[in-house]
């Protein structure tokens, strides 16, 4: 019936075809008038010539930017000259014989593909005329393609796509719950998921063996630009598997959709780096190896240091690591460095000391008079600094340095592109802590979730020396940002009894809450592990984009609210009646107009 813009090419020279689809551009030339006619393939320019056919001339005259149309015409090679090499069709155009308009379109609140001036709101609010231009609904085809390519690959592995409830009980990855209030049963309500674990889980025991799903997970958090309140994770559990196993599965998959996509063959297997060592070299538990600008540790070199602040903190167990910047002293002026002080500040540093370094290794400026010459050769070699570097140290607990100078790290990198362009570092990250003790919580928590099994080396110190447990779990980062995660599980109810405990959960408590899953391990539950991964982070990094936003065909602001569709907005009397439900305050302005 039609043919497809992007379809046709010079070797159609002298053919007739009909396409539909938008008017992009038009341009009215006197005697001929010139669109580009847009449909999902792309572009292609059509010609409307008065002489050569006067009834589809006049009827073009009424066209407007994003009208429908149906345009029959012979496709001709452009005059010379007139070529177009941005165009895949920018060789060719059609000569139009009929012109029918199949939709007219109001005046529009912005010109698509000239994204860049309008604000984000008003995009979402007319997402439709958004998602029509090029980059966004490139974007979603390319996620279309992606999450095929999953599913082709786990199927033929052997992994069944299994749904599990949205309506369920609030699940423990640690943040807000989307609650949704039962009519059936006034008073009591359903949590969204924040994820399938504990269902995948159950799967596990009812013997499935190897279960994934492409699914919604819902999280009511403060969002950022990589976060949406709800987003779609890829979603893996498999039976009878060591950390080996699910490592294999995901490293294979990944290269196949990188190989697929992108035509880019991963390096396998991936680098894995342990938890102590992300810390302690890029302070970050998702390391972004792209650069350089490793913290290293100077702790040792300045242990009787002059400066008292590096004294005092390391006599308090505290450390001094430094990050050398290659070539600093030309990238930064020394305005710069004391806007530093300003960046690190809101890190949480309390200062920043620098040096420069000199010829021959010798230390400039900052706090080079305080640094004795055994301190600075050890300091210039530990570094390899050179001439025209500059360091940057921070003396602090371990964890505040570590955290600081992995934040100017990237801070340093992104100012100055130290990254660069067009670069996939894909790592692991393992052996994390099982715990960690929450200042806010004023408790121990679990870093992962309450369902990581514990490493088995570390079983004997559960009780003794909890903190100093590490876990059977495993990150998967991409380019310094997290991209999935999971661990082996605990199989053991009694186990995991412990664990609760552990966490400060009593028995009743845990019974309330997982009490099904507590059943479920005392039935002959296999042991098993899985992952999840986080389907628009990875689709934002593949398509180089800032946002998530820009890879979900309709998401929500940053006050979680959606432009599109006025949501979430205030519901009728009757409704909260059915539902037994009284507002203790009157709904308050909306959103929107903030
Ligand atoms: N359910 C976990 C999460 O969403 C992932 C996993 O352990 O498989 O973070």
């Amino acid at each position: 019936m039609r043919t497809l813009c992007e379809e046709v090419g010079e070797s159609d020279t002298g053919k007739e075809f009909t396409f539909k689809g938008w008017v992009m551009h038009y341009r009215d030339h006197g005697g001929l008038i010139f669109i580009d006619l847009r449909d999902y393939s792309g572009i292609l320019q059509i010609v409307f010539d008065e002489n050569i056919d006067k009834e589809s001339f006049i009827v073009a005259k009424k066209l407007k930017n994003e009208y429908v149309v149906s345009v029959t015409g012979t496709v001709r090679k452009r005059p010379e000259g007139t070529a177009n090499p941005a165009l895949k069709t920018g060789g060719i155009e059609l000569l139009a014989k009929s012109l029918q308009i199949l939709n007219a379109c109001e005046t529009l609140p912005f010109q698509i593909d000239e994204e860049s001036e309008v604000n984000e709101f008003t995009r979402l609010k007319y997402r439709y005329l958004d998602l029509r231009s090029k980059r966004l609904k490139d974007n979603l085809i390319f996620r279309s393609k992606f999450t095929h390519l999953i599913r082709e690959f786990l199927n033929a592995k052997g992994f069944f796509d299994i749904e599990t409830p949205f309506l369920t009980k609030s699940t423990p990855e640690g943040s807000r719950d989307f609650l949704v209030p039962s009519r059936l049963n006034h008073g009591h309500f359903f949590a969204l998921p924040q994820s399938p674990q504990l269902f995948k889980q159950i799967l596990m025991v009812s013997g499935f063996e190897r279960y994934y799903q492409i699914v919604r997970c819902f999280r009511d958090e403060d969002l950022r630009a990589d976060r949406q309140p709800e987003f779609t994770q890829l979603d893996m559990e498999m039976s009878f598997v060591e950390t080996e196993d699910v490592i294999s599965v995901t490293e294979e998959l990944f290269a196949s959709l990188f190989n697929k996509l992108l035509g880019i063959e991963l390096e396998r297997p991936f680098k894995v780096l342990d938890y102590d060592e992300a810390m302690d070299k890029y302070g970050s538990d998702k390391p972004d190896t792209r650069f350089g600008l490793v913290i290293n540790n100077l702790t040792d070199i300045f242990a009787g240091s002059q400066l008292n602040v590096f004294k005092d903190n390391i006599q308090k167990g505290g450390a001094v690591k430094a990050v050398c910047l290659p070539d600093g002293s030309n990238l930064l002026s020394r305005k710069d460095i004391d806007e530093l002080l300003n960046t690190v500040k809101d890190f949480g540093a309390k200062g920043l000391a620098w040096t420069k370094v000199g010829e021959s290794g010798i230390l400039e400026g900052g706090i080079s008079k305080f640094i004795s010459d055994d301190e600075r050769n050890k300091t210039v070699s530990r570094l390899a600094a050179k001439n025209g570097d500059i360091i940057f140290y921070q003396s602090d607990s371990k964890k505040i340095a570590e955290n600081v100078l992995g934040r100017l790290r990237l801070h340093l990198a992104k100012k100055y592109n130290l990254i660069p362009e067009g670069r996939f570092d894909i790592l692991w990250v393992v052996n994390f802590p099982l715990f960690e003790y929450s200042e806010e919580e004023k408790k121990i928590v679990a870093v992962h979730h309450p369902f990581t099994s514990p490493a088995k080396k570390d079983l004997d110190r559960l009780e003794k020396d909890p903190l100093s447990v590490k876990s059977d779990s495993y990150d998967l980062v991409l380019n310094g940002e997290e991209i999935g995660g999971g661990s082996i599980r605990i199989h053991d109810s009694k186990l995991q009894g412990k664990i609760f405990e552990i966490l400060s959960i009593s028995p009743e408590d845990a019974k309330l809450k997982f009490g099904f899953l507590l059943d479920a391990l005392s039935f002959g539950a296999p042991p098993h592990g899985g992952i999840a991964f986080g389907v628009d982070r990875i689709l934002m990094l593949l398509r180089n984009e800032n946002s998530i936003r820009d890879v979900i065909a309709f998401p929500k602001t940053q006050k979680a609210y959606c432009p599109l569709t006025d949501a979430p907005s205030s519901i009728k009397d009757v409704q909260l009646k059915e539902l037994g439900i009284k507002l203790r305050e009157t709904p308050g302005k909306n959103i929107k107009s903030e």
